[in-house]
């Protein structure tokens, strides 16, 4: 039998980069995946109909759309919250509306999608919010304002691990460092200032965030929550 047969699992903002990625390990391991989709139609249309998944359009800085989208997977298994922006710059000219934005995406999506989603969850459950090893570490400029919205993940998943640890339902947040996808290309004009910083000085895969998320939604985590779990290659050692 499939490693996740039988399980539900609704991933949002899913139909590119890291989310896509999750969205093919979690279908290949037998779980009957949702993903939720915001600009990427074709991308979205394409990659359901090569997995089976199910696509739900549903903008996350709607919070009625995406709480309606969360209501209506559920109850779901595995939860992941992976949509998110970097609007990167200079602090004192990036336009405040780009970043309250940012906010809406990277914070106030992830916190009531993750309380939504664990209302209906069964005991045993999987919380899993994608963050970044900039919570932890900020050696360039311009990364303010984005790395704020990563570490708030931090303190969220701390407390949600404890609301929802006596139904056995762990929360984590995984913290890639850079990541070959449309945000942060492999061979992009910062790789080499990014590199510079790192132990292993390439760019990590989608792919192996992907399966960090499949090692933390199977049965051998069941003990792992309230945790930081870094994928960065070596980025904030
Ligand atoms: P991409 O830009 O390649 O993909 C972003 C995904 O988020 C897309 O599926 C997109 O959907 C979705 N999304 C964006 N805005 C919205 C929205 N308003 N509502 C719903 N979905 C939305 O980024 P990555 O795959 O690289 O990033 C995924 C996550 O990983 C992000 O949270 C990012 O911060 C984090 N991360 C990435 C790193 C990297 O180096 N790549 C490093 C550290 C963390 P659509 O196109 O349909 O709008």
């Amino acid at each position: 039998m499939a490693k996740l047969s039988g399980k539900k699992a609704l991933i949002i903002g899913g139909s590119r980069g890291i989310g896509a990625a999750i969205v093919k390990q979690l279908s290949s391991e037998g779980a009957s995946v949702r993903f939720t989709w915001a600009g990427s139609r074709t991308k979205a249309e394409d990659l359901a109909r090569q997995t089976g998944a199910e696509a739900i359009q549903a903008d996350a800085t709607d919070r009625s759309a995406i709480l309606a989208a969360t209501r209506d997977a559920g109850p779901i298994d595995i939860f992941v919250f992976n949509a998110g922006i970097c609007i990167a710059g200079d602090p004192l000219t990036l336009d405040p509306d780009d970043i309250d934005r940012m906010i809406d995406i990277n914070i106030r999506a992830a916190y009531h999608a993750s309380v939504e989603a664990a209302r209906s969850m069964p005991d045993g459950g999987r919380i899993i919010l994608i963050g970044s090893t900039n919570a932890n570490r900020v050696p360039f400029t311009g990364l303010a304002a984005y790395s704020m919205t990563k570490s708030a993940l931090q303190s969220m998943v701390r407390g949600l691990a404890r609301d929802f640890g006596d139904r056995h339902i762990t929360v984590n947040v995984i913290q890639p460092g850079p990541t070959d996808t449309d945000m942060n290309p492999a061979n992009g004009p910062q790789a080499d200032l990014m590199h510079s910083v790192m132990a292993i000085k390439e760019h990590g895969s989608a792919e192996d965030v992907a399966a960090y998320v499949s090692f933390l939604a199977s049965p051998a985590a069941r003990g792992i929550t309230g945790a930081m779990q870094t994928i960065d290659g070596g980025f904030s050692a």
